[in-house]
């Protein structure tokens, strides 16, 4: 049977998801070892009696609580069903086809995606020397096109962070009209004072949002919630594109505990930064280049060696993330499977 499906299909990038192999032990998708913290998991078990019942279709107790907790009106935050759906609303919210979303590359693998599934165009800009983001080269290529730029910071894969004077002088010149989202996934994991918290700017200026998840550092990935903070403006448009009732029950009731165990969640990322660094400082002593990481994952620019080196790590029982021909991106997880990760690159012979 042939059905008749959009032309485009065919050229639609595919999102490649970190597998998992039964036995190996899985650095390839950035999650937090260690599971929900226990609190938000029994708040999550309490609340499977419900789900007969549809979630609440405006994530109300969700969005005040992160309302309160930022010091914003609630008018000024979307909630989403992970913040990758937040980006394809943005895009969706303020695109029409043929308009260009610019971001750097390599950046998200979501991105290019999300643009093209809402008829827009992607504009790569090629990460700097150092893997990270080309502000200056970026503004050259905005066009009276372009609705949309995601800056990724820290950005994934390469675990780089964009400075705080770099994106006050990038965000000056950005022509009003032009919105930019600020990508923090990882926001949680940055302890240098000098990678700015993307919610200042966000509160004063009216063409920045912010998105950040509760898929990395709280460790709830398989529920898919996200949001977003922003001029009210474009929280409303975001809303308006939302698939009805897609932040599940579950998905709300974690993230509202997740946010009581803030401690908790910050002595666990204190354990993953500890780790990060040993990680990082073990890989260049072994003689890899290993960009600055502000995440909770370390690059690898490994360039046409990238696939060789994740099937030697798979051979030694660990996945990572490789990307052909570019680098491999690796977790940081407990100190014991960044061991069994570390003592497979000391093997490496590529
Ligand atoms: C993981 C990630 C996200 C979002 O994840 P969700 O699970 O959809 O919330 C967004 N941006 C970047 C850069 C990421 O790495």
């Amino acid at each position: 049977m042939s059905v008749p499906t959009r032309p485009d299909l065919g050229s639609l990038p595919a999102y490649v998801a970190g597998r998992t192999v039964p036995g190996a032990i899985k650095l390839a998708s950035n999650e937090c070892p260690g599971g929900p913290l226990p609190s938000v998991r029994s708040a999550i078990a309490e609340a499977a009696a419900d789900v007969h019942r549809y979630p609440d279709m405006g994530v109300s107790a969700l969005a005040d609580r992160l309302a309160r907790k930022y010091d914003f009106p609630v008018e000024r935050v979307a909630v989403g069903c992970g913040s990758v759906a937040l980006c394809q609303q943005l895009v969706q919210a303020l695109c029409a086809p043929g308009d260009e979303v610019l971001f750097a590359w390599r950046s998200f693998e979501a991105y290019p995606i999300v643009t093209q599934i809402a008829g827009a165009t992607s504009v790569k800009v090629p990460l700097d020397a150092a893997h990270t983001h080309d502000l200056d080269a970026m503004l050259a290529a905005i066009t009276p096109r372009t609705k949309l730029v995601f800056v990724c910071n820290p950005n994934n894969p390469s675990g780089t962070a964009v400075r705080r004077a770099d994106l006050v002088r990038f965000l000056d010149q950005v022509p009003p009209h032009v919105v930019v989202a600020l990508d923090e996934a990882y926001r949680e994991f940055v302890t240098d004072p000098d990678v700015p918290d993307g919610m200042e700017f966000a509160r004063t200026r009216d063409n920045v949002v912010v998105l950040r998840t509760f898929s990395k550092a709280y460790g709830l990935a398989g529920l898919r919630v996200g949001y977003l903070v922003g001029p009210a403006e474009l929280a409303e448009v975001v809303r308006r594109v939302y698939i009805p009732f897609s932040v599940n029950s579950l998905a709300q009731v974690a993230a509202l505990a997740s946010l009581d165990a803030e401690g908790e969640m910050r002595e666990r990322c204190a354990g993953i930064i500890a780790e990060r660094q040993r990680v990082a400082d073990e890989l260049l002593a072994l003689g890899f280049e290993v960009p600055e990481t502000h995440a909770n994952f370390v690059w690898l620019p490994l360039r046409e060696k990238a696939l060789d080196f994740a099937e030697h790590a798979l051979a030694n029982k660990v996945v990572v993330r490789a990307f052909a021909g570019d680098g491999v991106r690796v977790t940081i997880s407990t100190r014991e499977e960044n061991d069994v990760f570390l003592q497979a690159a000391r093997s490496f012979t590529g």
